[in-house]
């Protein structure tokens, strides 16, 4: 009996699958936020809309979106005010219920508040930044502080992002500066990504991967035209923002833009709260973790202080001992996303991190 007809192997099959989701109108550029009433006929999401902006972001931006759609949609505004940040969700997820979909015109905080409470109450959600800090302004991501600092959160992108460049351009340059860290950061979240794969077989996507990437490449390439108030550098950090989401999107995790430096930021984040911003504390991470993975942490260091981020902690008003006791947290964060940060840093090591950095 030859021994294929011993059919004691079922034929495998194959059973990869995948599930992405992504924005699906994105529309940057100038005074695009006129675009809104079409973008949100196009989307048909229903006939009232809930309109979540911030103290001061409400007067950039909030009432004029309130105005544009009022003609054809029941409007309400929620202003994010207050320090209690997870009763102001839980208020503005009541409201959600209330209405057909969502749109958070604002900064980072505005936009997570918006993102968390139209994912809970299961409608969809626009986004309109009015300032490139962070990447969550087209991911899927949502940060919430915690008592034990902040909480990364996946919830759903946003179907439609209407990034205007003429607002973005006048929100103050550090938040910019900071966006523009957080993206440039990504070189070293992928080393990250590839070191957890060739030592623990994470999974790795290498079209996340190379997205990610490439976005932090094409910052450093322009970094010189990142000046404060150009709508130019708007558009390039904003094109970069959308594309760093992409990437986590088609991950499937922040894997692709968060890595040893992020941990870095959150463990900064509980130990001195309130103190820098977040892009700003990732690119700080990334000089070091660069410097540890054996890259051109000078070049990174260089890039950011060409845009004006800063790149020692004093810059953002943390003392070095502070820095190094994050250095040391970061690995208690998250502890099953291993970093660089991971392999036997020491007390003695990350001093001569800090110092580093203030080197000329
Ligand atoms: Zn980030």
């Amino acid at each position: 009996m030859s021994a294929d007809r011993i059919n004691l192997l079922r034929t495998k099959v194959f059973d990869k699958s995948k599930w992405m989701q992504l924005p699906r109108d994105v529309v940057i550029g100038h005074g695009v936020i006129e675009q809104l009433p079409a973008i949100c006929e196009d989307l048909d999401l229903g006939d009232s809309v809930l309109i979540i902006s911030g103290d001061q972001t409400k007067d950039v931006a909030g009432k004029r979106v309130e105005a544009l759609l009022s003609g054809s949609y029941d409007t309400t505004i929620f202003t994010t005010s207050g320090t209690d940040y997870l009763d102001t969700i839980k208020k503005a997820e009541a409201a959600s219920a209330e209405v057909g979909f969502v749109i958070g015109v604002g900064g980072g905080r505005v936009i997570d508040t918006a993102k968390i409470a139209s994912y809970n109450t299961d409608r969809h959600f626009i986004s309109v930044p009015t300032a490139a800090s962070h990447d969550g302004i087209a991911s899927s991501r949502a940060s919430v502080p915690t008592a034990d600092g902040n909480v990364s959160l996946s919830a759903e992108p946003p179907i439609a992002v209407v990034a205007d460049t003429e607002i973005i351009a006048s929100a103050p340059h550090r938040l910019l500066a900071s966006g523009c860290a957080d993206i440039m950061a990504n070189c070293t979240a992928v080393l990250d990504w590839e070191l957890a794969h060739r030592l623990r077989g994470e999974q790795l996507s290498e079209y996340a991967l190379t997205l990610s990437r490439m976005t932090a490449e094409i910052l450093f390439k322009n970094a010189d035209l990142i000046k404060p108030h150009s709508e130019e550098s708007a558009w390039i950090v904003t094109k970069a923002l959308v594309s760093s989401g992409v990437a986590m999107s088609i991950a499937g995790s922040s894997r692709p833009g968060s890595g040893g430096e992020h941990k870095f930021s959150h463990a900064l984040d509980k130990l001195a709260p309130g103190k820098g911003l977040h892009g700003e504390k990732c690119g700080i991470g990334a000089i070091i973790t660069m410097y540890l993975h054996g890259g051109d942490w000078e070049g990174i260091r260089d890039s950011l202080r060409k845009i004006g981020a800063p790149t020692t902690p004093a810059e953002i008003g943390i003392d070095d001992e502070t820095a190094v006791e994050a250095l040391l947290a970061a690995r208690t964060i998250r502890p099953e996303r291993f970093t660089i940060l991971d392999m036997g840093l020491t007390q003695e090591s990350a001093r001569e991190l800090v110092k580093m950095l203030y080197r000329e």
